[in-house]
């Protein structure tokens, strides 16, 4: 199975291409059908699997169709640590080179005044750490009202870390319709209620 064969269109399969990704791994070839179908994805997977451009991939494809306004990210990447959510908008930035899409990252533990202005200046995917997107939120320094699509990297790890409040806090201010993915490597009871609280129908990979 191709990146062409799972549907990525020819800017994407270029960038792959320099890259030097011959071929999707096995999370990709379960999640980016899915995800460019719209679909809800939960998916179990570990680090070094290639998750993060089976989610990556699918959705700059889709984002590509419209374009994002000040303050209002149309894709929210949640993850646990400052150090993921840098490594997933690093991802971005690499494969949606050319693409025009605006990437933003916010954690805490720095100051939010650049984090506000790059929000002001116009973000089309924003990954954050809980926490601080909800601080961010209580600013005004963005809406949820635009987001299409939520994706929770390592849910696992974010529930370990205590954010399931904020989590929720976050669930309830975004739009009814959207897509939503969610990534754990592992499935303990409280991932599960959590993921099938928030997923609807949704496909399901395991790698
Ligand atoms: P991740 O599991 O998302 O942290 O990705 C692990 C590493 O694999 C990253 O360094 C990616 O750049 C790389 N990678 C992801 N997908 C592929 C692929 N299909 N072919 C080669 N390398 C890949």
């Amino acid at each position: 199975m191709s990146f062409a064969e799972l549907g990525l269109a020819p800017n994407l399969l270029s960038v792959l291409d320099a890259l030097g990704y011959q071929q999707p791994t096995a999370i990709q070839q379960g999640a980016i059908p899915a995800v460019l179908a719209g679909r809800d994805v939960l998916a179990g997977a570990q680090t070094g699997t290639g998750k993060t451009a089976a989610f990556l991939l699918p959705l700059i494809q889709r984002l590509a169709d419209g374009s994002g306004s000040a303050n209002a990210p149309r894709l929210l990447v949640l993850t646990p640590t400052r150090e993921l959510a840098q490594q997933v908008a690093d991802s971005a930035l690499r494969y949606g080179a050319g693409s025009g899409l605006s990437v933003g990252v916010a954690y805490g533990g720095v100051s939010l005044r650049p984090q506000i202005e790059a929000l002001n200046d116009g973000v089309d995917i924003l990954i954050a750490t809980p926490g601080r997107l909800l601080d961010l939120r209580n600013q005004g320094a963005l809406t949820f009202a635009s987001v299409q699509t939520l994706v929770l990297d390592e849910a696992d790890r974010m529930l370990d870390l205590g954010f399931s409040d904020e989590i929720l806090g976050i669930l309830k201010q975004l739009p009814k319709t959207r897509q939503t993915l969610f990534f754990s490597a592992t499935f303990p009871q409280s991932v599960k209620d959590m993921a099938f609280g928030m997923l609807n129908d949704p496909a399901q990979i395991e790698v």
